[in-house]
């Protein structure tokens, strides 16, 4: 395992008043793959905001040895961050390697990127590996099924050298063998690198999880294994009201 690891400490979210996070504190080593789940309104969307600088919090959030809060969205970015939304923003006009040259290029001319070249960057090459899209790699982004749209998002990342990955729901709307592609795809992205999934799906989280953190009323409820989370007391009560 290498790579940068996440620390939270008492971190807070108010909205006009009302506390949306309630002084949550994570640990997230490097190369964990970490599922916060939770039910609606437990603050999951908002603590991922909050760590990428999207809503003012206060506390502390470290990537690494630096300091995230309070930093402009686009600085955090450049720290290595980055996340997805349940619905995937690719360029669907452009092809998938075009996408992914994009995502690449910061710094290098449009033509350049848009050009149709035999010879893909080392980088846009090993993502397209990656999320196993090679064989459609001169597609139009928008002929892509739903899954797929969502493994080239995640590319777009990875070519970016994120490091920390936050992934809102990525097998929502996904087919059986999309989400196990889709977990297999999150456990070698999370070989060298932290990634932190929201997700409602209780097979998915059982099935790929590495730990997990339950949110509830925006405080962690349980943290730990999912046999550790499942075993919790606490956890059965919020989802079975025992
Ligand atoms: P989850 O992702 O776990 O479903 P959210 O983080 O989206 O939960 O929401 C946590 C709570 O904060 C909810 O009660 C939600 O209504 C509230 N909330 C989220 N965003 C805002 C906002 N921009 N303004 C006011 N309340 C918000």
């Amino acid at each position: 395992m290498s790579g940068e690891g996440l620390t939270v400490r008492d971190l807070r979210v108010t909205f006009d008043g009302f506390t949306a996070v309630d002084g949550v504190d994570l640990d997230i080593r490097p190369g964990d793959l970490r599922f916060l789940i939770g039910p609606n309104g437990a603050g999951k969307t908002t603590l991922v905001d909050a760590v990428t600088g999207l809503v003012k919090a206060t506390g502390s959030v470290r990537f690494g040895d630096q300091d995230l809060l309070g930093r402009p969205v686009q600085k955090i970015a450049r720290l290595g961050i980055g996340r997805t939304f349940q619905t995937a923003t690719v360029f669907e006009e452009l092809t998938v390697v075009q996408n992914l040259d994009i995502a690449a290029g910061a710094g290098r001319g449009i033509w350049t990127m848009l050009r149709r070249r035999k010879d893909v960057p080392e980088p846009v090459a090993r993502a397209l590996e990656t999320i196993g899209l090679s064989d459609l790699r001169d597609r139009p982004a928008g002929v892509l099924a739903h899954g797929q749209k969502q493994w080239l998002e995640i590319g777009m990342l990875l070519v970016q050298d994120v490091r920390l990955l936050l992934l809102d729901e990525p097998v929502a709307g996904m087919s059986h063998d999309e989400r196990e592609a889709t977990g297999e795809l999150l456990r070698r992205v999370s070989e060298d690198r932290t990634v932190v999934v929201i997700e409602h799906d209780m097979d998915f989280m059982r099935a790929y999880a590495r730990s997990v953190s339950v949110l509830h009323a925006g405080k962690v409820l349980s943290e730990g294994s999912v046999a550790e989370v499942q075993a919790d007391a606490k956890v059965q009560e919020v989802y079975l009201g025992r």
